[in-house]
């Protein structure tokens, strides 16, 4: 079965997963496991990479994450194929997809299963893009070889913790972005001094993982939906001119257009100032 399973996933180009048995995950959302009617049996780890030259441009001015199309139709797509297979060939067993809502401890998982170790940023660092990968899972109540580690962790060197800026600022500025309504005057001043007009990957541009999968070049995913219309550096004619199934394939959509908008009209005004970004 996992061979069948490799096959299907390395045809998606998805290259770094793994599996280990469920007994060995820590189990965050029972509902999760019982809606899917399995209790025991495997979890594949999937960690799909998004990484992108467009990610690379130094213009960027929002996450990595929202340069391209949105995490979740692709994990979608993926298990709309990938889950009729595996029933119509294994119709004695169960499986099920989950991106987002895991019923497991997915990063934990990961590691034990030998696909990267556990960052200081709280995120999983694969050796081949680093953190810049979605984490999914695909459950079976079926047995899958596997290989078990104890969770690793990184080697604690700080600089995440250093670049971050939640306590100069008294949040985490990836949420501020996402905050809906008015931004108060010191919530300005912090979208303005960071100049992201969504999300914030300081932690993870840092990271020496990061830098080093970047010299490599292994970052980059080989996964053709995330290189689809990348826009590294979004602004308000671009916002403005965007049809709505467009801005829809977007991660930014879900606080619609109103967030995005907000903090572009805050970031070009201070650009009209003719400050600059810090
Ligand atoms: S996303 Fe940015 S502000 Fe939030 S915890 Fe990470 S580095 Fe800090
Ligand atoms: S920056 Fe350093 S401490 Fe933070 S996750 Fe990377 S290796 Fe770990």
């Amino acid at each position: 079965m996992f061979a069948f399973l490799s096959e299907i996933l390395q045809k998606n180009h998805i290259d770094c997963f793994a599996a280990l048995p469920l007994s060995a995950c820590r189990v965050t959302k029972p509902y999760l496991l019982e809606r899917a009617g399995i209790t025991s049996g495997s979890a594949v780890i999937l960690a799909v990479p998004y990484f992108t030259p467009a990610c690379a441009s130094p213009e960027r001015n929002l996450s990595a994450y929202a340069v391209g199309y949105n995490y979740h139709a692709f994990f979608d797509a993926l298990f709309e194929e990938l889950l009729p297979l595996l029933k119509e060939r294994y119709p004695e067993h169960r499986f099920a997809g989950f991106a987002d809502h895991s019923p497991i401890a997915e990063i934990e998982a990961a590691s034990r299963a030998g696909l990267g170790v556990i960052g200081k940023n709280g995120l999983l660092l694969t050796e081949r893009y680093s953190s810049y990968v979605f984490l999914g899972e695909l459950l079976t109540d079926a047995p899958l070889p596997y290989i078990l580690v104890e969770p690793r962790f990184c080697e604690s060197c700080g600089l995440c913790q250093k670049i971050c800026p939640m306590e100069k600022i008294g949040t985490c500025l990836s949420a501020l972005t996402q905050k809906k309504g008015a931004l108060d005057e010191a919530e300005i001043v912090a979208l303005r001094r960071y100049g992201s007009c969504w999300g914030c990957d300081l932690c993870q541009q840092v990271c020496p993982h990061t830098v080093r999968a970047i010299q490599s070049g292994s970052i980059y995913t080989p996964i053709p939906y995330f290189h689809e219309n990348n826009i590294p550096r979004l602004n308000l004619a671009i916002l403005d001119a965007m049809e709505e199934d467009e801005f829809q394939k977007r991660a930014y959509s879900w606080r619609k257009r109103e967030t995005i908008r907000r903090n572009l009209l805050l970031l070009q005004e201070k650009d009209e100032k003719g400050e600059h970004h810090a």
